[in-house]
């Protein structure tokens, strides 16, 4: 079969993301929503890095096929890197962005602007069919906000200030965000990757 990359994700911002970032490689990407019905694996690591490797080689072992997985979250400066690996959960299970972002902006209440200094980090893990794992990285500094603004992204995106642009990641256009995202920083690297396995694959 041709080389084919699936996404071990079922987020649909980040599946859109990533595909914009690879289109130009020649080979189909796929969600994991378009490959068949598996059940999500457990992100119980406790770094990045584990969670990647871990959805990275779980979802190619059941599938038999190269796949990519990401973990990625916000570290804040003023909370010791928190929210961090539990970047989706911060308020609660089911608590959602909204909830999430109101969390965010309570614990930093009454921080000026120059102790609200935090990071979107992105790690990414690609396994082979027989589950040889290689890792890239990317990170985005930035600030968080006091409040919401912009409506585009997802997450975190809305308070996620990024001082050169002064304008928070939701006001930015996918493309804007894709050029210096922490996700299209670690895809950079895995590009490289991608292109010399996909050859490899192809025989030549
Ligand atoms: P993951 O799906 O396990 O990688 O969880 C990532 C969580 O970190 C998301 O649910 C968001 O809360 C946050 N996050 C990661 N990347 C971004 C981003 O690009 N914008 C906003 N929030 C993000």
């Amino acid at each position: 079969m041709a080389f084919r990359l699936v996404l071990a994700s079922h987020n649909q911002h980040k599946i859109r993301e990533i595909k914009e970032l690879t289109a130009h490689l020649g080979f189909p990407v796929l969600g994991l929503g378009e490959v068949g019905d598996l059940p999500p694996v457990e992100e119980d690591g406790e770094t990045f890095h584990a969670n990647a490797r871990k959805k990275a080689v779980e979802t190619a072992r059941k599938l038999g096929e190269w796949v990519l997985a990401d973990d990625s979250g916000l570290e804040v400066d003023a909370l010791g890197g928190a929210p961090g690996v539990h970047s989706a959960r911060f308020a609660g299970e089911g608590g959602g962005d909204a909830r999430n972002n109101e969390l965010l902006l309570r614990k930093l209440a009454d921080l000026p602007l120059e102790q609200r200094g935090a990071q979107f980090r992105c790690v990414m893990a690609l396994a082979s069919p027989d589950e040889e794992v290689e890792f890239s990285e990317g990170v985005c500094r930035g600030v968080i906000g006091y409040a919401p603004r912009g409506s585009n992204g997802f997450g975190y995106d809305p308070l996620f200030i990024v001082p050169e642009l002064g304008r928070t990641f939701a006001e930015l256009s996918p493309e804007e965000k894709n050029r210096i995202s922490h996700r299209s920083r670690a895809m950079r690297g895995m590009l490289e990757i991608l292109e010399r396995v996909s050859r490899a694959q192809k025989g030549g």
